[in-house]
């Protein structure tokens, strides 16, 4: 099935080739970038500065929205999962996590997206929910920018972090990715400031050097979740690909590009890798360069019935978890605790993979219907 020609795939400049390619002022195109991105119009049509006959030429070429909402859940803890149809019958999964900060009047002082970037995800770490599904696709810039339009409207307020930490590896997608960044960020009031949004990659060292190269104004974490290359190539098969000598080495010429600090993640599991030698590892790793260490307790996904190592891992104990958490802040690490937001709706970080058995019913049930 051929992917629709939608709109939000273009950044300004490539937006602008668009409408000179209609024999259209390219002006047109800044105009129709502050209607959809700040005044947040739902069509074509109520674009009020475009003349009748530059709409219906524009709805002739192009398709508004690329993604349709079709299930919310929400968790105790106020996280809320929102699982979107594609033109293709496809789905994804999208998850808003409002901070436990709240300002005077009562609301979350942040609000975060976590953003899918592929449907499915070909990384096969055995820790992680989507990787079930395998790869299926990649997401269209559009389909990238509409989880953020769609479930800011949905809320109706202001989204203010994103973090592509959803499904997928968005390395893997590098250039869609970069596209959606772009347009978050357009304009003198954006809709995301460059440093509200985070990338974690699983270790995919060619987007790495790019970000560094292009010097990409965004912010990196990094999955590691091991320090030993044996473990890591256990968990994370892409670890065979891009070892831990190679990583630290991207990631230092990384830092010496941008001068911007790293966020490391590492999910501490049972008597894997939450041992005294293993804190003092990971501090050596991630002394290189100036980072931070997000500890992230291991969310179940039993729901996919893993086997092989993937069925040995367990989450380390609430003691275990401080103890390591003392061991790296002795050892200079400044340290991040991950909560565990939307556990009990399988929204936590990893569970994304249509735990619910709805969705899958859902998302074939509109197959057939086109957007
Ligand atoms: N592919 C990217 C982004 C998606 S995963 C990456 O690997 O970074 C987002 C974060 O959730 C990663 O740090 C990932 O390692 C973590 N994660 C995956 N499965 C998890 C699980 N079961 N419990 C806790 N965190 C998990």
């Amino acid at each position: 099935m051929k992917t629709p020609n939608f709109l939000k795939n273009y950044t300004l400049p490539l937006l602008r080739e668009q409408i000179r390619a209609l024999g259209e002022q390219q002006f047109r195109a800044a105009q129709i970038f502050d209607a959809v991105y700040s005044h947040k119009v739902n069509n074509f049509d109520d674009i009020a500065t475009l003349p009748k006959n530059i709409r219906v030429r524009l709805n002739e070429e192009f398709v508004f929205s690329s993604i349709r909402l079709q299930k919310v859940q929400e968790s105790a803890d106020g996280t809320k999962k929102f699982l979107f149809e594609l033109f293709d019958g496809r789905a994804i999964e999208t998850v808003l996590i409002p901070s436990e900060m709240v300002t005077e009047e009562g609301t979350p002082k942040r609000m975060t997206i976590c953003v899918s970037t592929q449907v499915g995800c070909p990384l096969n770490c055995q820790f992680c929910a989507t990787a079930s599904l395998k790869l299926k696709r990649n997401l269209a810039t559009a389909e990238i920018v509409d989880q953020l339009l769609e479930v800011q409207k949905y809320i109706g307020k202001k989204i203010t972090n994103l973090v592509f930490m959803g499904m997928g590896e968005p390395m893997l997608n590098y250039d869609n990715v970069m596209n959606a960044v772009s347009i978050f960020t357009y304009g003198e009031e954006p809709l995301l400031g460059s440093k509200r949004i985070t990338l974690s990659t699983a270790g995919v060292i060619p987007g790495i050097i790019r970000m560094a190269d292009e010097k990409s104004p965004i912010k990196l974490a990094i999955s590691l979740h091991a320090t030993t290359n044996g473990l890591r190539n256990a968990i994370m098969p892409i670890a065979r690909k891009y070892d831990l000598k190679q990583l630290g080495d991207a990631i230092e010429y990384y830092y010496r590009k941008t001068r911007r600090a790293i966020t490391y993640e590492y999910i501490l599991f049972n008597e894997i890798n939450d041992s005294e030698l293993d804190a003092k590892r990971l501090a050596k790793f991630t002394r290189r360069v100036p980072s931070k260490v997000n500890v992230i307790p291991f969310h179940d996904i039993e729901f996919t019935n893993p086997t092989g190592i993937a069925a040995d891992l367990k989450p380390a104990s609430d003691e275990k978890f401080r103890t390591f958490i003392r061991l790296l802040q002795n050892n200079d690490v400044t340290v991040m605790i991950r909560s565990s937001s939307g556990e009990d709706i399988d929204a936590a970080c990893g569970q994304l993979a249509f735990s619910n058995a709805v969705a899958d019913n859902v998302v074939q049930q509109y197959s057939e219907l086109q957007l």
